[in-house]
């Protein structure tokens, strides 16, 4: 048995990541696509083998509460309109996956974790990275202290935003700048790896003057975590240089380990160090390379099938808005801010 999903939204992550990456799944299938573009979706309906009468626009979107084939609905539009989709599809009678970052808001965040409870449905947020076998086995060092005890994380993730006219770089649409977009992948891993939350958090943000691009959303952000356990992150996100995206861990007992790269869609690879003696043994572990949106689709139709909690679920989502407020208050007022509402999910696997 297979878990049908209605896929919403047919951009670039969709067609060039999530469709493909079904036929890689064991427990899901594609059923019906939401668009606002009705040539594409009979071109991808035929692709994939969807029948044309399971395609929908964002008007008629509510009549899938009458479809019984769809059971997931797998939310990928701009993360503005993540609320209103995830609401509309709870109430529509279907489980939630929704893309990353949840929403613009930690208000917004909550309203759908509710709306997802009062209809009984599930909500999952698509946090690819913690279904993914390198980042999965960097956790379980880190957790399980291969190396010794995990002090300080160094993390980057950076690229170059193109076109200035783009929904990512409008506020409304977008949330913010490369902090929601990709900066959100230090945050997340940080804390999946450490399985702990921050207690506090200083950054501080930078806009290139004049950038056409920056007029609404900011550009850079470097800000530091300090976790209970004594443990620092020390993060950098920028739409303005040169794609990296990489972290390395640092044990107290002469070792460290990483990825580089840690947070594309696919090869992705592992260094570790150790001190022995005086001899530092440098590895390259090799783990097979899995389709990540697979595994994540997969994943959440197993917790469906089998009525368990998905790993990221809603709260994970509203966990990491939290911290992106902190961090943009800290950057505003150029002080450390403290995050003791913040209490570590049980759900970290
Ligand atoms: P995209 O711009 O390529 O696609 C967005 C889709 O939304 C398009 O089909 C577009 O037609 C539709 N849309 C509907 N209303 C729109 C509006 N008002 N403005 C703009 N587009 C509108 O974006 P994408 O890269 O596919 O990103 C979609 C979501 O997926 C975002 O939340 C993003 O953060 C997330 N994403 C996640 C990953 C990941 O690795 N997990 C990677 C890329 C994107």
């Amino acid at each position: 048995k297979r878990i049908g999903y209605a896929i919403v939204g047919l951009g670039e992550l969709t067609i060039g990541q999530i469709m493909p990456a079904f036929g890689a799944c064991k427990y899901a299938k594609p059923v019906a696509l939401i668009s606002g573009h009705p040539d594409k979706a009979q071109k991808v309906a035929a692709q994939y083998g969807i029948n044309p009468k399971n395609i929908y626009d964002y008007q008629n979107f509510d009549q899938i509460k009458n479809n019984p084939k769809i059971e997931a609905v797998y939310i990928v539009l701009p993360n503005g309109m993540h609320e209103e989709f995830v609401t509309r599809a709870a109430q529509a009678g279907k489980h939630v996956l929704c893309e990353k970052p949840m929403a613009n808001s930690s208000k917004e965040a909550e309203r759908m974790i509710a709306a997802c409870k009062k209809a009984g449905k599930k909500l999952m947020i698509a946090y690819r990275i913690q279904y993914e076998p390198h980042n999965r086995m960097a956790m379980k060092w880190t957790r399980e202290k291969h190396f010794g005890k995990v002090k300080v994380i160094s993390s980057t993730n950076v690229q170059n935003i193109g076109d200035p006219s783009q929904w990512r770089l409008k506020k409304a649409l977008s949330g913010g700048g490369s902090l929601p977009d990709i900066g959100l992948y230090n945050i997340n891993t940080n804390r999946f790896l450490l399985g702990e939350e921050p207690h506090t958090v200083v950054a501080s943000t930078y806009s290139t003057p004049n950038d056409p691009r920056f007029k609404e959303v900011e550009e850079a952000v470097m800000f530091q975590m300090f976790f209970p356990s004594g443990a620092i992150a020390n993060n950098v996100c920028s739409y303005g240089v040169h794609n990296s995206k990489n972290y390395r861990c640092f044990a107290d007992n002469g070792g460290w380990f990483g990825l580089d790269p840690a947070f594309d869609y696919e090869g992705l690879k592992m260094e570790a160090s150790q001190a022995q003696g005086k001899i530092e043994m440098k590895q390259n572990p090799i783990i097979s390379d899995k389709k990540q949106f697979a595994l994540e689709m997969d994943h959440f139709a197993q917790c469906i099938m089998e009525n368990n909690e998905p790993y990221t679920p809603g709260e994970e989502g509203l966990q990491d808005h939290k911290i992106m407020e902190a961090i943009y208050e800290s950057a505003r007022t150029g002080k450390p801010v403290k995050l003791e509402m913040i209490t570590t999910l049980d759900t970290f696997r």
